[in-house]
């Protein structure tokens, strides 16, 4: 694989810093049922790497003196680690939001029985990838079968009440574009995708997120292959807002690797490009309980325009 961290300093991104902490997002490992091509993480159901049970209390510590809100939980598929649904608990008895980035066809595994069940029951927010509503494109991107499993698993959600304003249980769906292009307007693709799952299966969910795709990891190591980094770095660069630099996502998250050290966000954790504290660059969350991170500068290059570009991205979609 292409390595793109060395490419990502011909523009410059405007220097930020971070505002209060509103989300810690953490990476429980990287094993996976699933095997797909776009995967950032390399993720599969051969992966060993686990977040263990100490880090997993080093976040409840971290998360029962921060005042956050919000716990949201990736991976891999991060209903694998075996301290998943025990994380879940203790969060929600702090009171803190939890979101599950859930690949759907997890909710078929054996010895995921009840899965659904207890998401529903602890009021778990559920963000699920669905980058398309027409069945070839998806088995495309994410393997044979997965989007049959995925109705299946929607509409046992929606069964559940997820997707079902009245209910209060979000489901939300993760829409990216298949190549070297910017996504459409969101609300404009939300209402196809509600259109179309609607008719066709019955399916029923409340937001769909549109992502930029970032030039890192496997897709920015196929656009170099292809000859289309440069051109997909200009076109990021040109359609760059300043207005998206006050929502960021980075300036209200922190994101954990699974050995619980910590960067501004997933895709700087995905680059090798840690959260500098004081100068010191390989920072463990266990050594930020009780500190304010607030005003600290956040690690950015070229790659940043990728969240900034036309409507703008974050793990909540659409910044404009
Ligand atoms: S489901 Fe997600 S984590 Fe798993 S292989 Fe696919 S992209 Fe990677
Ligand atoms: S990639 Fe996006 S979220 Fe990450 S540091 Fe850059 S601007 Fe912030």
């Amino acid at each position: 694989m292409h390595a793109t961290l060395p490419l990502m300093r011909r523009f410059g991104f405007p220097a930020i810093r971070r505002a209060r902490l509103e989300t810690l997002q953490v990476n429980l490992g990287y094993k996976c049922n699933q095997t797909c091509v776009h995967c950032h993480v390399n993720a599969g159901p051969t992966r060993t790497e686990l977040m263990s049970r100490d880090t997993i209390a080093d976040v409840l510590a971290f998360l029962g003196v921060s005042g956050m809100r919000c716990l949201d939980v990736t991976g891999g598929a991060p209903e694998l680690n075996p301290h998943f649904r025990e994380l879940v608990l203790r969060t929600r008895e702090l009171g803190v939001h939890v979101i599950d980035r859930c690949n759907l066809t997890i909710l078929e595994e054996p010895g995921q029985e009840g899965l659904a069940e207890f998401l529903a029951a602890q009021r778990v927010e559920v963000v699920a990838s669905l980058p398309c509503y027409l069945e070839d494109n998806v088995d495309r991107q994410r393997g044979k079968g997965v989007f049959a499993k995925s109705v299946r698993a929607i509409l046992r959600l929606n069964a559940l009440g997820y997707g079902i304003p009245a209910t209060g249980l979000e489901l939300n769906l993760v829409y990216n574009p298949q190549g070297a292009s910017l996504p459409p307007p969101q609300a404009a693709l939300e209402a196809d995708y509600k259109r179309v799952l609607g008719e066709r299966y019955g399916i029923a969910f409340n937001r769909l997120y549109t992502l930029a795709n970032m030039p890192i990891q496997r897709f920015g190591s196929t656009l170099i292959s292809k000859g289309q980094f440069n051109g997909y770095m200009a076109l990021l660069h040109r359609a760059h807002r300043d207005e998206n630099l006050e929502t960021v996502m980075c300036r209200s998250l922190v994101s954990v690797d699974w050995l619980g050290y910590v960067y501004d966000c997933d895709f700087n954790q995905m680059l090798g490009l840690p959260l500098v504290v004081d100068g010191r660059k390989r920072v463990h969350l266990s050594e930020l309980i009780g500190r304010d991170l607030e005003g600290n500068a956040i690690a950015v290059r070229d790659h940043c325009y990728g969240c900034t570009a036309g409507q703008g991205s974050s793990c909540g979609g659409a910044l404009a």
